[in-house]
């Protein structure tokens, strides 16, 4: 088999991963999502006093903001993903998004959903971290509300 009909191959096959893995995170998010409701619809409709105990109420608290750091890592994914996935239809997959640059393959199989080369990932890393620090003001995101990871093709 020749060199490009091997990249072909191994591309296809990272591409069904990244379709996987979008969806396993999709799934991940849904029974988060459900968690956190049954959550709040448990603690309205059985007692409207739910904290007598305030070390209770501060692992409430807590449980609550590792339920959406989580989230919010787990949409972070999702939108490399819906990217990535989007490079598998453009052609582009397996090229840096920024610099055109080809991926390395071994940084593809450890990370299907990698869309930059090293050192543009480095680099925008770096800005968000920096960006990051400016505005720590809310977990929400609004460029990216749940319905938005409803596709509609
Ligand atoms: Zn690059």
């Amino acid at each position: 088999m020749n060199r490009t009909a091997h990249r072909g191959r191994q591309m296809s096959d990272l591409a069904a991963r990244v379709m996987k893995e979008r969806q396993d995170a999709l799934d991940r998010l849904a029974v988060l999502d459900r968690g956190s409701r049954l959550r709040d619809r448990g603690v309205l409709d059985a007692d409207n006093t739910p904290f007598t105990d305030p070390v209770d109420e501060a692992r409430e608290a807590l449980a609550r903001l590792e339920l959406l750091s989580g989230r919010e890592v787990l949409v972070g994914r999702l939108k490399t993903l819906a990217r990535a996935r989007e490079k598998v239809h453009e052609g582009t997959y397996g090229h840096c998004d920024q610099c055109g640059e080809p991926v390395p393959p071994a940084r593809l199989r450890a990370m299907p959903e990698a869309i930059y080369c090293v050192s543009c990932a480095s680099d925008l890393e770096a800005q968000r971290s920096r960006a990051a620090r400016r505005s720590r003001r809310t977990a929400h995101d609004p460029e990216w509300p749940a319905g938005a990871l409803v596709d509609t093709e």
